[in-house]
């Protein structure tokens, strides 16, 4: 995979073509909340960027660990409850019921809204660049495409969408596919083998601990 070559293609996204496939397929989010919660007795599972973390912290300085969690794919769990292994990114930190730890069920809302991720802002849609459907950045599967445009489910499909909605959204989808490849290459480069015991995630800054401290170069 060219990570270069992806990132320049992202780049160089006309936001016009993608809103045009956007307008094509129809969205109008309903509030319906299920891409906040846990399904099916899966826990929520979706990417948050450590820039993204340290802006929610921003806002009453809650703990790493109380925003974010190792993304679990690739993650060994014992017997015991302890869980070891190495993750390349952070998912949204999840609540006991599997939900997403912003979202507010009483209130059926995102308790972060203008501070929520840019897989949040983007779904149910992603970007097909080079890497086929590995974007998807959820749980779901393609339910329907329009060029460079991928639809996953979701029952807002399908709704009116005025230009001016679409186009907006057409450019958050273009600075998130540029952020998941500038974030990929970070991780790429930023890449050293630890001997550390527990987890550890490698994102584009390093290795850190699961409550987002640095692991220390003494450790590589
Ligand atoms: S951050 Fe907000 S929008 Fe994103 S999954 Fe959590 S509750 Fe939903």
């Amino acid at each position: 995979m060219d990570l270069e070559a992806d990132l320049a293609v992202a780049r160089g996204l006309d936001v016009d073509v993608i809103a045009d496939a956007i307008e094509s397929i129809g969205f109008e989010c309903t509030r319906c909340g299920k891409c906040c919660r846990g399904l099916d007795g899966e826990d929520h599972t979706a990417t948050i960027f450590p820039e993204e973390i340290r802006e929610i912290q921003r806002d009453g300085d809650p703990e790493w660990s109380a925003i974010a969690r190792p993304m679990p794919f690739g993650l060994t769990e014992a017997d015991d409850g302890t869980t070891t292994g190495e993750t390349f990114e952070w998912a949204l930190q999840t609540g006991a019921c599997g939900d997403c730890t912003f979202y507010d069920a009483d209130g059926e809302k995102c308790s972060i809204y203008d501070r929520r991720p840019l897989l949040c802002r983007t779904y149910p849609f992603s970007l097909s660049i080079g890497d086929g459907e590995a974007e998807a950045g959820s749980m779901d599967s393609v339910v329907d495409r329009e060029g460079p445009v991928r639809a996953h489910e979701c029952e807002g499909l399908g709704r009116d969408v005025s230009r001016a909605d679409a186009e907006e959204l057409a450019g958050t989808l273009k600075e998130r596919a540029i952020r998941e490849r500038e974030e990929a290459i970070g991780v790429r480069d930023n890449y050293q083998p630890t001997d550390v015991d527990g987890v550890v995630v490698h994102d584009s800054e390093g290795a850190k601990r699961p409550d987002g401290s640095p692991i220390g170069s003494e450790h590589s």
